[in-house]
């Protein structure tokens, strides 16, 4: 199947874009973000999806979680089925999975990203008796966050 392309294709942002798209982020504000006309950024955005990979969800189809949620669920899962998660309130968790719904719906802001990764380190040191076990599980869970690993999603 011929792949269209477009000017944004053909830009040196066509993967932030493509990225940001995969995200779930808006054509209106990613037009913002890189400055590019929304009618082009509409036009990249129909063909782009048809692009990616198999693996990838259509924009707008399915209410997926990103995958910093789905590692911050993962890291979760981990700590409790260790027993590590008795004694943290239940807002603690939520506030760590509702930032990182919010940095996979807004990975470009870095505030975000600082506070996310401060309710995670808080997560995980709670009751931290120097478990090398649960240590190690949690560092196989870990996803480097970013951009580097989306093809396997
Ligand atoms: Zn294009």
């Amino acid at each position: 199947m011929p792949k269209t392309r477009c000017t944004v294709c053909e830009s040196t942002i066509a993967v932030a874009v493509n990225d940001q798209l995969a995200a779930g982020k808006s054509v209106r504000s990613l037009a913002q973000v890189f400055d590019i006309s929304r009618s082009t950024l509409g036009r990249h955005a129909a063909h782009a999806a048809a692009d990616r990979p198999a693996a990838a969800t259509p924009i707008g189809v399915v209410d997926i979680q990103g995958r910093n949620r789905i590692a911050a669920d993962a890291t979760i899962d981990a700590l409790r089925a260790a027993g590590r998660l008795e004694s943290i309130d239940s807002a603690r968790i939520a506030t760590f999975q509702t930032l990182a719904d919010a940095v996979d719906a807004d990975p470009v802001n870095a505030s975000l990203w600082r506070e996310y990764r401060a309710a995670e380190s808080t997560l995980r040191e709670v009751n931290d008796d120097g478990n090398d076990e649960l240590t190690e599980i949690l560092g196989r869970l870990s996803t480097p966050m970013g951009d580097a690993e989306d093809k396997e999603l």
